[in-house]
């Protein structure tokens, strides 16, 4: 970590297969922040794609040394770690996220700035008029209410990349040495005079999502699970309903058989409560798996990506 240069702006970008977004994106976003008036440099971070991104992104660096940063991974590692690797190394004093394939505007960025510069040390984009799939915007609508329900994280649109931190937040975040966690959650953690700005949404330039459904459910579980306890505490709630549920049954077959000699259907009713008990102590066990995992992962403290090579002008 370098001591942050006054009124200077990082943007950390994470790019994976985006050969067919990466022209378009540099012709748009450069002309913005050079019209900005402030110091500022551009960190791409290559995430291993198996495309032409990375002849794109060197060839970009030649043309901009002085402004253009690329840290280049050895392999997929994921768009949050690509992020991570490029906070460790930001020099600026205000640090803008954005997506590679064009759907944050890079002429919002100002906008983010402006906030920035008011006093805030987080500003939150959210999307108006999304311009994804309706099963993507109705998942992440249903993502966002059990966030606000399990955790004490507010935000409108946690999908959205579009976002300026601190510099003071973004040393945080490197400091809590976080594994695959939810950036903009964890940021809001430890930001102070949080705000939010609608920005514009398009659709993706061109290629295709890098996130399947499967990926996406990854996501969204990471976010509760690393940020709170609720779901171990609602299940042991839910455990112990169903415990005193089975438990009164129980008493009612044993009624039945002991005093009334009614055994009918007794067996295939205990089985009944057995198997349900069974499932829902396996829900358990993967529950407390999920977070025995992350405990691992956190406490083995392996290095969490290998950077192949940086391309950058010397400070
Ligand atoms: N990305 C990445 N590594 C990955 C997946 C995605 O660096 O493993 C980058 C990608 O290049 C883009 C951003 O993360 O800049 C968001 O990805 P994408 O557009 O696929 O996600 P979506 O917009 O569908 O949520
Ligand atoms: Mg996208």
């Amino acid at each position: 970590m370098s001591a942050p240069v006054a009124n200077f702006l990082s943007v950390v970008i994470p790019v994976y297969n985006e050969e067919l977004n990466l022209p378009m994106l540099f012709t748009r976003l450069y002309p913005v922040l050079d019209g900005l008036g402030r110091r500022y440099e551009v960190i791409f971070t290559n995430d291993g794609s198996q495309d032409r991104s990375i002849e794109l992104l060197r060839a970009q660096h030649a043309a901009r040394p002085d402004v253009t940063r690329v840290i280049d991974f050895n392999a997929n590692y994921g768009q949050h770690m690509a992020i991570m690797a490029a906070f460790e190394r930001v020099r600026g004093e205000v640090v803008v996220t954005l997506d590679a394939d064009l759907q944050n505007p890079p002429e919002e960025i100002p906008q983010l700035l402006a906030k920035m510069d008011a006093g805030h040390d987080y500003v939150g984009g959210y999307r108006l008029n999304r311009q994804d799939s309706f099963f993507r915007t109705y998942a992440s609508k249903v993502i966002n209410y059990v966030r606000e329900k399990t955790t004490s994280i507010e935000m409108t649109d946690q999908g959205c990349m579009l976002r300026a931190y601190s510099r003071q937040v973004i040393d945080a975040i490197v400091r809590s040495g976080a594994i695959n966690t939810f950036i903009p959650a964890l940021a809001y953690s430890f930001s102070s005079n949080p705000t939010e700005v609608g920005v514009k949404h398009e659709e993706r330039h061109a290629g295709v999502s890098n996130y399947s459904f499967y990926k996406l459910i990854r996501l969204n579980f990471d976010l509760i699970t690393g940020f709170s306890l609720a779901p171990l505490q609602y299940f042991t709630m839910f455990a112990g309903v169903c415990a005193t549920g089975s438990l009164l049954l129980v008493l009612v077959l044993a009624y039945m058989r002991i005093f009334l000699n009614d055994n009918t259907n007794g067996v295939f009713t205990l089985f009944g409560v057995l198997f349900f008990l069974i499932s829902v102590a396996m829900i358990g066990i993967g529950l407390i798996g999920e977070y025995v995992g992350r405990t691992y992962q956190v406490v083995r403290a392996r290095q969490k990506y290998f950077v192949k090579e940086i391309l950058e002008a010397k400070e």
